[in-house]
């Protein structure tokens, strides 16, 4: 596929972007900057820019364009913000971040997807995502409190460990649920305690962790 397609498949897709809601224009430019090709299989790269969750191995997907670009947008980044990401998976949503926040820290439980990731985070230039390895439903206290928490997989509640990690007046985004279908959900730490908004239906792999799934159903 040349450059040329590539571009016109890009702003194709931001094109739909926008008609789902999506008006974040930061957001929208993060989208058409990071080369989503990149986080994928040599033989799924073709279909890179269709809005669709795809195989990534280990029996984990890189979330589908439109659900990443609505959680993002939550998190409301003006660029000078400390964002940590549950569930690295491909590295492609951590990337989103570092195109819109000053530091993102990113972590997976499964060791052999988080080497990929780093391995292609870095090879395209990013300075400013840490990698860890582990259960990321304890967070990361040591670079704690954050501005923004995105958990890319689907949580049975909120773990309480990440409420506790938000910075006041900072976001958590999350889907919650059962494994077959879970709720984003947006939660606000504010003085007085979580502020909780609710949007559409999503799904999402497993979050599998002491705050989360004890296994896949
Ligand atoms: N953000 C990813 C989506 C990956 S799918 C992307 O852009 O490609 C969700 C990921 O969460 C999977 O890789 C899965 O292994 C990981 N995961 C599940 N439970 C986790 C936990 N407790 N801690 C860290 N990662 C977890």
């Amino acid at each position: 596929m040349s450059n040329a397609d590539r571009r016109r498949e890009r702003e194709e897709l931001c094109e739909l972007l926008a008609a789902r809601g999506v008006s974040d224009r930061r957001v929208l430019a993060a989208i058409r900057s990071v080369p989503r090709e990149r986080f994928l299989p040599p033989e799924l790269q073709p279909a890179a820019y269709d809005n669709n969750a795809l195989a990534i191995g280990e029996d984990q997907t890189i979330s589908q364009p439109l659900m990443v670009a609505l959680m993002t947008q939550q998190l409301k980044l003006t660029g000078a913000e400390t964002v940590l990401e549950v569930g690295t998976g491909s590295g492609y949503q951590a990337a989103i971040l570092a195109e819109l926040a000053a530091q993102v820290v990113t972590i997976e439980r499964l060791p052999g997807l988080a080497e990929r990731a780093e391995k292609t985070l870095r090879e395209l230039g990013y300075k400013n995502i840490e990698f860890r390895i582990g259960d990321g439903t304890l967070g990361c206290a040591e670079a704690a409190p954050f501005d923004g928490i995105i958990v890319t997989a689907g949580a049975p509640d909120v773990p309480a460990p990440l409420y506790r990690q938000l910075r006041e007046g900072g976001r958590l985004v999350i889907p919650v649920g059962d494994q077959g279908l879970q709720i984003l959900k947006t939660v606000t730490r504010e003085p007085q305690g979580p502020v909780i908004e609710e949007a559409g239906g999503c799904r999402f792999v497993p979050l599998i962790g002491d705050a989360g799934w004890t296994r896949p159903e």
